[in-house]
């Protein structure tokens, strides 16, 4: 049998249900090339004895022709999901050795889909990063490494690496201001972020509520929508959730794109970006148009706002949400000499440099004095960058945009210059801020050969044209490039 961890989820589907391999086999073969990637640091938490009974139950079920949507499919899970009686850490210290009681939403959704979880997957500390390496467990490592080691990009690095070095047939992911597109881009893969309400939020640990968004990585379009066609739903259980069917995303992937209006947002032309990136950029205008589409050139005024917006509301929602880790109800806990001082010390020796550095900033931007100008302002600018996408719609049915003002970047590069590295975000923060889809398309390689994406932004609530155009691109740029494998 041919090496079944190349497949795609949609391949890999197919040749379950025809009888070619069983999901045991192919969930064997996707464990041997983990405990083969080790070198990658991609998986934090391995499920291996689990995903073998899953995968001989759902065997089982579709023996009995009870197929679900991802039925016996190998998956990695991000461990920002909780997932019963597996541990899940969010990549911080202060979790320790959480084993949560419960299951997230939109993993249960995957579950009652027939998914088997390999494990879980390496991340940003609660998310917050662009590289993966503010994790406590260690940066992750791109595969397409050349020389020198490079980031997967972040948050979502370990989800991207395990996909993009086939080491899962995809992942899942989450999103507050580009952790699934951007890591998609730095690796070859596709990422979407839904519309904001689409994914339940329930049982994933929280960064700031009104931006995260669940989603998955991928190796394909098409496979992108299989995944979040099972991810996605309604949920009593989460306020934001919105109670609206889930259209049928599989069909959308490959359907026309004749007379699509495409908006090219001038602002996204920033100083600094590589040439590269803006020819591919025009590169993908010229696909899609001849696709079918009609290119309109539009104006997103407030885009230069963004980024200092986000870096304010973001930072405010999670001190909020990680106040919760006091060490008095779960994970670490430091004993000090009074209550004070345990929360101190607990909170000093559990948070790493990033998260402590935003929940200085969101302590600072909500404090009385300082609240209206940081925070109100930001939330002001927010509602604008909404306005200025609701006046585009008006022209353009979906946006193009690079996903990334840069191609992935040696680990430790810009580490230690945090603005830096919130600079990568300028292109994706924009969706979370306007609660908006976006999906990354791998497009090209740089000219050190490194993957770079094109990035496509709908209507909310219209994934379906977003998986229109970004499959029409998929198609055109005909993206086949594999990292070579030098770990393992
Ligand atoms: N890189 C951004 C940040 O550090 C976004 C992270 C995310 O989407 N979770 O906040």
């Amino acid at each position: 049998m041919s090496d079944l961890t190349k497949l795609t989820l949609d391949a890999a589907l197919t040749g379950m249900a025809n009888g070619e391999f069983s999901s045991v086999e192919i969930t064997k073969a996707h464990i041997d090339a983990i405990k083969d990637a080790g070198k990658l640091n991609a998986f934090i938490t391995d499920t291996h004895d689990l995903a073998l009974e899953q995968a001989a139950a759902s065997d089982a079920r579709r023996a009995k022709g009870e197929a679900g949507l991802l039925e016996g499919a190998p998956l990695g899970v991000k461990d920002l999901f909780c997932t019963t009686g597996v541990r899940t850490t969010a990549c911080s210290k202060i979790l320790g050795d959480f084993t949560p009681t419960y299951e997230s939403s939109v993993t249960a959704n995957m579950k009652a889909d027939g998914m088997v979880m390999l494990g879980k997957l390496n991340l940003d500390e609660f998310a917050m990063g662009s590289s993966n390496e503010t994790s406590f467990y260690g940066p992750v490592i791109n595969p397409w490494r050349k020389d020198a080691d490079l980031v997967p990009g972040g948050s979502s690095g370990g989800s991207a690496s395990a996909v993009a070095a086939d080491l899962c047939l995809g992942a899942t992911a989450t999103d507050t201001g580009g952790s699934i597109r951007q890591p998609a881009a730095f690796t070859g893969t596709v990422g979407i972020k839904p519309t904001y309400g689409r994914c339940s939020r329930w049982g994933t640990v929280a960064f700031a509520s009104s931006l995260d968004q669940a989603g998955p990585i991928a190796k394909t379009v098409k496979d992108s929508a299989i995944l979040l066609q099972s991810m996605a739903g309604y949920d009593a259980k989460d306020s934001t959730s919105l109670n609206l069917p889930v259209p049928d995303w599989v069909s959308a992937c490959g359907a026309s794109i004749k007379g699509m209006k495409i908006g090219i947002p001038k602002e996204y032309t920033i100083d600094g970006m590589p040439k590269e990136i803006e020819d591919l950029w025009q590169q993908g205008m010229k696909w899609l148009e001849a696709a079918g589409a009609e290119i309109v050139h539009i104006s997103l005024p407030h885009t230069k706002y963004a980024l200092p917006a986000y870096y304010v509301v973001a930072p405010a929602e999670a001190s909020s949400n990680l106040a919760r880790y006091d060490g008095m109800r779960y994970g670490l806990r430091v004993e000090g000499e009074n209550l004070n001082d345990t929360y101190e010390r607990t909170r000093t020796e559990g948070f790493g440099d990033e998260v402590r550095r935003r929940i200085m900033i969101g302590t600072y931007v909500l404090s009385s004095g300082y609240y209206d100008a940081y925070y109100l302002r930001a939330q002001k600018v927010r509602t604008k960058i909404a306005d200025d996408f609701k006046a585009a719609w008006e022209k353009c049915d979906a946006i193009l945009t690079p996903t990334c003002p840069s191609g992935p970047f040696p680990v430790g590069h810009k580490f230690n210059d945090p603005v830096k590295m919130y600079l990568n975000d300028i292109f994706t923060v924009t969706a979370n801020l306007a609660g908006l889809p976006g999906i990354s398309v791998p497009a090209g390689l740089d000219a050190n050969g490194l993957p770079l994406g094109l990035q496509i932004i709908g209507r909310a609530l219209d994934e379906e044209t977003v998986f229109k155009a970004a499959s029409a691109l998929e198609d055109a740029a005909g993206f086949s490039a594999k990292p070579l494998k030098w770990w393992g």
